[in-house]
């Protein structure tokens, strides 16, 4: 029977170049992939990864409401799927993680989420805590500036200085790149962005 995944990993842990290499790899061997991308992520329909030229476009920008159990059941009548992969899935609303469920199950598609465990402040993204209750779970390898295995995502500002965990200085919802984004340790996440999240 066809499963739900989430393939969660922290910022720049290659979570969309991996999505559009098992992409390619099913229209290599002829098969059809649909890819989902959340509207949240306004950036555009491309997805892009940080290598060069590998890139694609979503077949749907899904916004927060939309059923995503009737639109793959829609493109799945046109001409049969064998996969749903889904970009950004920590913006997938939790009800929408419930559709894709139900894609799975009713539908015996396997469906692959790509996405963040939490956000700057070390907190799970509401998305995120769905997948995580119904999905089997792997995760993606990162390192930290000092080679440790990197589990949580610092946000930085313009001047490469850490955002404090405590500090709501925008909402959770903030696009970047790179630029705005960094994967650490839980020793420098504490050491820069701070541990006030943790102590009591
Ligand atoms: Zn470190």
């Amino acid at each position: 029977m066809a499963k739900l995944y989430f393939r969660y990993g922290p910022m720049g842990s290659g979570k969309s170049a991996q999505l559009l290499i098992v992409a390619q790899n099913y229209r290599d061997a002829g098969r059809r992939v649909f890819i989902i991308k959340p509207a949240t992520d306004t950036r555009s329909e491309l997805i892009e990864s940080r290598i060069p030229g590998v890139e694609a476009r979503a077949d749907l920008v899904a916004p927060t409401g939309l059923n995503l159990f009737q639109a793959v059941l829609e493109a799945h009548a046109q001409a049969p799927l064998d996969c749903v992969l889904v970009d950004e899935a920590q913006f997938i609303a939790p009800q929408q993680v419930n559709d894709l469920f139900l894609v799975t199950v009713k539908l015996n598609l396997p469906v692959i989420g790509y996405g963040l465990r939490t956000d700057y402040q070390a907190e799970l993204f509401p998305g995120s805590a769905r997948w995580l209750a119904l999905a089997q779970l792997e995760e993606l390898k990162m390192i930290c500036r000092c080679n440790r295995k990197a589990t949580l995502t610092g946000r930085k500002r313009a001047d490469g200085s850490f955002i404090a965990s405590d500090k709501a200085e925008n909402d959770q919802i903030l696009m970047g790149g790179s630029e705005s984004y960094e994967a650490l340790c839980p020793l420098h996440y504490v050491e820069w962005v701070g541990d006030t999240r943790f102590r009591r």
